[in-house]
């Protein structure tokens, strides 16, 4: 018998058996709230009546159709579809499957672009795992240690992380555009970089939202150099945020946006959204892959797109991330030990601290077990592991928001007290 890799160490002990909603039903029929959605992908919920039957439909009609021989019907629509929530600008589209995937093209297409080779990315951003995508992470060692050398030409800026400099948000912000400046005068000259690649909040870099003030500082620096600027939603987009893209809250115009995760409730699918312009400087055969673009995964994504349309689940984000985030704070009030509490709509982290200051991973691993151990699924996330989030689906009800928050409670009590 062949045994799963060790590599694939989960953070919970559950074997799922079937999706319902937010909630998952292990194999011994235990009903797990799910606060993970698969790490941040089935925003509409577990197997979405509405997207399965469209998935179903696509099954029986077309499985395949691969994109340099034959366009398929459901890209067609989706591309329509996706025309019409994307970015002012934004109307060419390109799929593959993971969010690593279309990192990769993202890159390919700004050296291709501006024939320059650099990419400057930002401290704790979290870009995939594949070696250009993991070269270009800094958000934990574990991502790109050990399997050197790495692709070069990337260089890392401060992310505008208040909490971690122990500042205010326009002080971190000052800092991290006046260090971006002093790059560009000491490692990677302005007309030697392609592109900037950002995140609208740090996801696995532990839960940090960027700001208007920083977006403003480098959208002027991408004029002036030509530098493009590139928004890694892959976990942000989709109303996950409680507005349609992350960035939608800091008033930014990018030059591509990447997507995946929410996209497709949980069917492999991402892509890359540029002008046509810009999208037409990658030459044919230099970006795709033989599965990019699945038609069954095309027709979830139209379906998914309708559902947060029909159900208004991104103004749902919103108001349940509000009562998630505000729950939350009241749960780290009544500890020393969670030092920040923050986040955008629902994706809300929980940074767990010694007295000192400094990052605690075992009581925020010790509170993430508990609660599972009560039912409610979670991860962890930053450099340390030290940061609880919650990322439940997009359809969650107040009633859900308040079952979660019990458990949360009852778990921090459980590791902190006593
Ligand atoms: N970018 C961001 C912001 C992500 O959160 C992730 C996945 N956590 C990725 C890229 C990589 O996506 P994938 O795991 O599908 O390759």
């Amino acid at each position: 018998m062949a045994e799963l890799s060790p590599v694939l160490k989960q953070a919970t002990p559950v074997v799922a058996d079937r999706g319902e909603g937010v909630y998952l039903y292990d194999t011994n029929g235990r009903r797990n709230l799910d606060f993970t959605a698969g790490i941040g992908v089935t925003s509409t919920g577990h197997c979405h009546p509405r997207v399965v039957a469209a998935a179903q439909a696509q099954i029986g009609k077309l499985i395949h159709g691969q994109y340099t021989t034959v366009m398929h019907r459901p890209m067609l629509e989706l591309a329509e579809k996706l025309g019409a929530v994307l970015p002012p600008g934004l109307d060419s589209l390109f799929f593959v499957n993971s969010g690593s995937e279309a990192i990769e093209a993202a890159l390919r297409l700004t050296r291709q672009a501006t024939g320059r080779p650099n990419v400057v990315v930002f401290q704790g951003g979290f870009h995939g795992r594949t070696v250009g995508a993991a070269s270009m992470t800094s958000s934990g060692t574990r991502f790109n240690a050990g399997f050197s050398p790495m692709m070069g030409g990337v260089h890392v800026a401060p992310f505008p992380n208040a909490y971690r400099y122990g500042w205010d948000v326009e002080t971190a912000t000052r800092f991290a555009l006046r260090e971006l400046d002093y790059l560009f005068a000491t490692a990677s000259v302005p007309h030697e970089t392609a592109a900037f690649f950002i995140e609208p909040v740090l996801g696995e870099g532990g839960y940090v939202p960027a700001n208007t003030e920083f977006f403003a500082g480098l959208r002027e620096r991408a004029d002036r150099h030509g530098i493009l600027l590139v928004i890694d939603e892959v976990q942000t987009g989709f109303g996950r945020t409680g507005k349609f893209w992350g960035h939608d809250h800091f008033d930014v115009r990018p030059d591509i946006v990447v997507i995946a995760k929410g996209l497709a409730s949980g069917f492999p699918l991402s892509g890359i959204a540029a002008s046509t312009e810009l999208m037409s400087k990658a030459w044919p055969g230099s970006q795709g892959g033989t599965y990019g673009g699945n038609a069954v995964s095309c027709a979830a994504a139209l379906e998914t797109l309708n559902v947060i349309q029909d159900e208004g689940l991104v103004e749902n984000a919103a108001a349940r991330g509000e009562q998630l985030l505000a729950g939350a704070r009241l749960v780290a009030d009544k500890t020393p030990r969670v030092g920040d509490v923050r986040g955008l709509g629902l994706m809300v982290g929980s940074e767990f601290t010694t007295a000192d200051g400094e990052p605690d991973t075992a009581t925020a691993q010790a509170a993430q077990k508990a609660a599972g151990e009560r039912g409610l699924l979670m991860l962890t996330c930053g450099a340390h592991m030290n940061v609880v989030r919650m990322i439940p689906p997009l359809i969650i009800t107040a009633e859900q928001v308040d079952e979660g928050l019990g458990i949360w409670a009852d778990a921090v009590a459980a590791v902190t007290t006593g």
